[in-house]
């Protein structure tokens, strides 16, 4: 099977280099000349662990191409996967599908024999309707099928969740397009991999009413965690007897300063303008979305109030600025509420992240970036970590506090055991445990 895939990003990169796993031969399509650059040169334009290797083994295999010429690759495909972005729409909250009109109006003069385009790209629901009425009104004569097929990997295990997904979600009307879609999906399937087969409407709106009740069990959690601050309880004891019950599960339930990334404040924007648009308000996910925004704010308050009242002429250490762990990935980070407003508050920020500084560096201005956790807290008045990376957990917090000048540590993802920060000498706020001082 013959497959291209138009956008080379976190989405596309990923599945393009899983379905050339699989055995197919994918040509992957990008307009970015330095990514494509990058990936010709045999590396990897962004962190995903795991992504290197089998980029490098199915590119000498030569089943995985890249290029920038989308027409011929379109041409010679029995599938078509959009990988293109969907960003927030700047001054409205809609999806901007620019990008997906722009490559479906590229693709249709080169079509070629019977050809199934997909929507991979998170889009709207009512957008697979849409391209095909913009394809056939350039090639009323093409043999295409429009299908919906959202992904729903996580940056930071994204091989690891394609490889085994909870589902595979096709929404198609055309009994051809099944089959074809059955066949690219089939080494999952064998694997046990439930693939599914639903209306294209119903595949479009799952994919956001996903991402939203995701966003909306974080918020959840987080307003728990405001309470369990003012009544004395311990929002981890609380959460992990929540998860306990199958009905609710474990995943999601952890606080902190807001959900951030490429997907979560998009999708839960963008379903909110779908629903007004169709009369048909999702009362709850607004209400998500003001929680969201309120909670990044609050946070530097918080940093505030452990740095004695104000951050004025105070040197505040940021551990992790990722929207997660295990990503270079900076879109809608709640590091870039955090830091500005730090910053405009009058004090001097540095940061360390694994992976972030590459996309970090133009978005964080005035940041003082730093090689490591311990250059970073030297000489800090306060330590605040904001991403969960693994390599914090591992930090001897006795050997930290003596590089800072302060003694407070705010942890915005409950890395630390509150005990084992008394036990280093800081004064510790956590979040749903309270602040808490020898
Ligand atoms: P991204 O910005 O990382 O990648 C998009 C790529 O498409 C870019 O490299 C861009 O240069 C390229 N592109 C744009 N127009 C093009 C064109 N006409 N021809 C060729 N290439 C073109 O985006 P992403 O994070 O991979 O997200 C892609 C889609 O997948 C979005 O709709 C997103 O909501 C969805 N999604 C993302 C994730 C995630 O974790 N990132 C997970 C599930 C779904």
């Amino acid at each position: 099977m013959n497959i291209c895939m138009v956008g080379a990003g976190y989405v596309g990169l990923v599945s393009a280099a899983c379905f050339s796993e699989f055995g197919w031969t994918v040509t992957c399509v990008d307009k970015d000349q330095s990514r494509l650059d990058e990936l010709m040169a045999g590396k990897s334009p962004i962190y995903e662990p795991g992504l290197d290797d089998l980029l490098e083994r199915n590119m000498k295999a030569g089943r995985l191409i890249f290029t920038d010429k989308l027409g011929p690759a379109a041409a010679g495909a029995d599938v078509v996967l959009l990988a293109v972005g969907t960003p927030m729409r700047r001054g409205d909250g809609y999806a901007d599908l620019s990008y997906v009109f722009a490559a479906v109006e590229e693709i249709a003069p080169h079509l070629e024999g019977f050809t199934v385009i997909v929507t991979k790209s998170t889009v709207p629901v009512g957008t697979s309707r849409e391209i095909e009425r913009r394809l056939k009104a350039i090639r009323p004569d093409a043999d295409v099928a429009i299908c919906s097929n959202p992904e729903f990997l996580r940056e930071g295990s994204a091989i690891q969740d394609f490889m085994h997904p909870d589902r595979v979600l096709v929404g198609t009307d055309s009994e051809r397009a099944r089959e074809l879609m059955g066949r690219l999906y089939k080494p999952l399937a064998l694997r046990n991999a439930p693939v599914m087969f639903v209306g294209r409407e119903s595949a479009e709106l799952a994919k956001y009413a996903s991402n939203s009740f995701l966003a909306l069990k974080i918020s959840f959690i987080n307003e728990v965690a405001d309470l369990c601050e003012e009544v004395g309880a311990d929002v981890q004891e609380v959460a992990s007897a929540m998860g306990k019950d199958r009905r609710i599960g474990e995943k999601f339930l952890h606080p902190g300063p807001g959900y951030g990334g490429s997907c979560f404040p998009k999708d839960v924007s963008a379903l909110i303008r779908t629903a007004r648009e169709a009369k048909s308000p999702i009362s709850i996910i607004e209400q998500v979305e003001r929680v969201n925004h309120e909670r990044k704010i609050a946070m530097t308050g918080r940093i505030e109030q452990a740095a004695g009242g104000s951050v004025r002429d105070k040197t505040i250490a940021i551990l992790g600025v990722t929207f997660k762990p295990n990503t270079d990935d900076m879109r809608d980070a709640p590091s870039l509420v955090i830091v500005p407003m730090l910053q405009e508050r009058g004090a001097t920020v540095k940061a360390y992240d694994p992976e972030g500084r590459k996309q970090g560096e133009p978005l964080l201005p005035g940041l003082v970036w730093c090689e490591s956790a311990m250059e970073a807290v030297e000489d800090a008045d306060v330590l605040v970590v904001v991403t969960e990376w693994n390599e914090f957990r591992a930090l001897d917090l006795k050997a930290v506090k003596a590089k800072m000048r302060g003694a407070a540590l705010v942890d915005l993802r409950n890395v630390f055991p509150p005990e084992l920060a008394i036990d280093a000498g800081y004064s510790y706020t956590g979040i749903g445990r309270g602040h808490i001082s020898a």
